[in-house]
């Protein structure tokens, strides 16, 4: 579509620097060399260095979880999780509407991923729809808290109990949610969270793995350093997933201000919703009850009939006013051509999860970004509602 086309009708909503969908608020770069000096000092740049064996602490502390492990990325953390339970063949039910790193690190294990459809509600995988797909080649359920929203995790337990399966949350947008008073990435048989520069906590590149017992959480530390145990003696074909010292100081200074991040974000979530709320065709999610949120994301669904306008439309419009939303996740996991020809890939099979990556549309939502901006953007979807309908 021709930018042209938009430029009478959004003129007055256009940003001279482009709005991303996302930026990391980091800590005054002062404080970053001055953490980083104590690294210079000891010469110590990994290997659970001291800054490492502090943020895990503090975050233990954050989260109020007994098992965390860092690791370098949230990849890795599912890698390593799925070899902490041994799980290296077979396959694993999971969800098509997620980043590609979730069925990745199934293939990278030589596990097929069995693709379930979502609930159109949390846009989480749909439990109804679980049982169904297990077969005797079924060793785990991989669901996804997308944007934070947490999943039906009673129903998905109940399944898994009913099997006899391990469920493994990838929890990569989950910091900070609570569940019924207690962490989200703390529920299932493991979880993993992602710290990299795009979520809402961010060490750079990082990620953590969240156990429930000393002797897994000992394992999951052997897994990420070679399956060394000391220097005579290697447990387990481990891989390197550490977390630098460099990475570590990051964490420990962005940790500090993540509270007033989620806080920010609260208040522009709500200047969101005061806005679209309401407007023919738009669908805000509404907020899970017992959940404490962490406002990680902004997503709307665009029905194009009632809109007047299809997501692809109102993107690229945004986009010619150098507003920068995201369609996550669009196309869904099971349209790449590594999992297409997979049977639980059948777009009929799959209904929900086919419409709502179609409508979907995240908007941009970080700590820095001001009231202001977040309201021009409004007035800009506003303005193509009201020419839509014209
Ligand atoms: C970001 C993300 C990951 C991967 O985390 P990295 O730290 O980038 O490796 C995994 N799953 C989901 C749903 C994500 O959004």
């Amino acid at each position: 579509m021709s930018t042209a086309k938009w430029d009478g009708l959004l003129r007055d909503y256009a940003f001279k620097d482009p709005i991303p969908v996302t930026r990391p608020t980091l800590p005054p770069l002062e404080s970053y060399a001055d953490l980083l000096g104590t690294v210079w000092d000891s010469r110590w740049l990994t290997n659970s260095g001291e800054l490492h064996e502090r943020l895990e602490r503090h975050l233990k502390t954050f989260l109020k979880v007994d098992h965390l492990s860092l690791l370098c990325n949230g990849t890795v953390a599912l890698l390593v999780a799925l070899q902490a339970l041994d799980i290296q063949e077979g396959e694993v039910i999971t969800t098509p509407f997620t980043f590609p790193a979730t069925p990745h690190a199934l293939h990278w294990s030589r596990i097929t991923p069995v693709f379930c459809d979502i609930d159109a509600e949390t846009f989480n995988l749909d439990p109804n729809k679980l049982e169904d797909l297990i077969t005797p080649r079924t060793k785990a359920i991989l669901p996804v808290h997308v944007y934070g929203t947490p999943c039906d995790i009673d129903a998905i337990q109940a399944v898994a109990d009913r099997h006899g399966l391990p469920v493994i949350y990838d929890a990569a947008h989950a910091f900070g949610v609570k569940y019924r008073g207690r962490a989200l990435v703390d529920y299932g048989d493991l979880a993993i969270v992602s710290f990299h520069a795009t979520k809402l906590f961010t060490t750079g590149e990082g990620g953590a793995l969240i156990s429930h017992s000393p002797e897994m959480e000992q394992r999951v530390n052997y897994l990420k350093n070679f399956g060394i145990a000391d220097e005579e003696s290697v447990l387990y074909p481990g891989i390197n997933g550490k977390m630098s010292e460099l990475h570590a100081a990051l964490g420990l200074l962005t940790l500090e201000s993540v509270d007033e991040e989620i806080t920010k974000r609260k208040a522009l979530t709500q200047c969101y919703r005061e806005s679209l709320q309401g407007v023919p065709g738009l669908i805000l999610s509404s907020e899970t009850a017992e959940a404490e949120p962490n406002y990680a994301y902004f997503a709307i669904l665009i029905d194009t009939n009632t809109f007047g306008m299809s997501r692809d439309d109102v993107n690229d419009a945004l986009r010619s006013i150098n507003i920068f939303p995201r369609k996550y996740f669009h196309p869904l996991c099971s349209h790449y051509a590594c999992y297409e020809e997979l049977p639980s890939a059948s777009r009929d099979a799959l209904p929900v999860a086919e419409r709502v990556a179609e409508q979907v549309l995240c908007l941009p939502l970080y700590g820095e970004l001001s009231v202001e901006s977040v309201n021009t953007v409004c007035q800009a979807v506003h303005a193509l509602h009201d020419h839509a309908r014209r």
